[in-house]
């Protein structure tokens, strides 16, 4: 099936209008009437070559909420009109020990991207700046019905990256967490730490985003751009979530966990780290990574969201005003998630 989406034909170019082919739904897959999909920055990071040569055209986007308009013969789980979510992950193995353990985006034969990925049948895939898409049952979310449908579209990539870490490393009462740069992953790593009961500290560059910082749950903020804030906090924090899309001086904040805290990075720099090993062995603090969540770990995340009241603050745009939301994602301008209405995908 043909369909409109929206293309960067090469590396740093403008996105602009086009069609692509969807594979015919097979036995086990749903075809997605995609109602929104959220613009998240590796969507750029992608588009601009920072991560390396792409299959281009490429048509971003893994933020995916809309409603099952055809089942394959296979598929029981959802039904014709089901709202659903799609993520960063379209496939993998099913397989191997990660598979199993339900952390298919670690998955030993590689996991299929949402787009510019190679599929198992060997094509390339495209991603949710389009009208539709056909995803196999076992990578679509259950979208609660309590969520709003632009709100939710974000969750599926910038709440379940933030959410795995705050589970994983155990936010919650009596930790202090501090979530470094206020963009979308951080605005959602505000939330659900708050829902999670934590003590929440924001560290972003300037003092502009202080009064969103309290009003999306946060208990404290300061600014990276002053050095008093290192000297301020250090040794303070059991958890760093750094969501970051540039890099930072890892050891500046490395200083401001307690013995056994850790920092995890999210955000995908481009540039290698320098990392102070004084540091880490002064205090066993920790230094890793994370990269999205499994499929139950999703679906986990969206019932928490829906349970505590959790969307995304949302500016959604029409898919003409992508370039210019580009741009202002890479200005630091986004309050705190650009999402297209894909009723505009002409
Ligand atoms: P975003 O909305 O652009 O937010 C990034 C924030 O980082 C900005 O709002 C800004 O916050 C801060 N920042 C930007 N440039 C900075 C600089 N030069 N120095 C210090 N702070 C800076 O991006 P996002 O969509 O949240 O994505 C963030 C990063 O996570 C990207 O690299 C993306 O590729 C990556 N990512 C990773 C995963 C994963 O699975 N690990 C998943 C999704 C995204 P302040 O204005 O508050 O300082
Ligand atoms: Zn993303």
């Amino acid at each position: 099936m043909r369909v409109n989406a929206y293309a960067a034909p090469a590396a740093g170019r403008p996105l602009a209008p086009t069609t692509i082919e969807r594979r015919a739904v097979g036995p086990n897959d749903v075809l997605i009437a995609i109602e929104y999909a959220g613009i998240c920055h590796s969507d750029i990071h992608t588009v601009n070559g920072d991560w390396g040569p792409q299959p281009f055209p490429v048509v971003p986007g893994h933020e995916i909420v809309g409603t099952v308009s055809e089942v394959g013969a296979d598929v029981t789980k959802y039904q014709v009109g089901d709202r659903v979510g799609v993520g960063c992950m379209v496939n993998s193995c099913g397989e191997c020990a990660h598979c199993r353990r339900g952390d298919e985006q670690y998955c030993l034969n590689g996991m299929v991207p949402t787009y510019a990925g190679t599929d198992r049948d060997g094509t390339t895939t495209q991603g949710g700046y389009s009208t539709h898409v056909v995803v196999d049952a076992d990578y679509v979310l259950s979208v609660p019905d309590g969520l709003d449908a632009a709100a939710a579209a974000p969750l599926l990539c910038a709440g379940i990256t933030t959410y795995a870490p705050l589970r994983r490393w155990g936010a919650g009462p009596g930790k202090k967490v501090a979530v470094v740069g206020l963009g979308g992953l951080g605005h959602m790593a505000v939330k659900i730490a708050h829902a999670m009961g934590t003590e929440v500290t924001v560290l972003s560059q300037s003092l502009k985003k202080q009064e969103d910082a309290r009003r999306l749950g946060a208990d404290h903020y300061h600014a990276t751009s002053d050095p008093d804030t290192f000297t301020e906090l250090a040794g303070r924090f059991d958890l760093i979530i750094n969501t970051v899309s540039a890099d930072i001086d890892t050891n500046a904040y490395l200083g401001l966990l307690t013995v056994d805290g850790a920092m995890v990075n999210v955000g995908a720099a481009p540039g290698p780290l320098t990392v102070n090993g004084f540091l880490l062995g002064s205090a066993r603090r920790v230094l890793t990574g994370s990269m999205i969540g499994g499929i139950a770990l999703t679906q986990e995340m969206l019932d928490f969201c829906a349970e505590h009241g959790i969307g995304a603050d949302v500016e959604v745009i029409s898919a003409d005003r992508i370039n210019d939301a580009y741009a202002r994602v890479l200005a630091s301008d986004v309050r705190y998630r650009f999402v297209i209405d894909a009723a505009t995908i002409a």
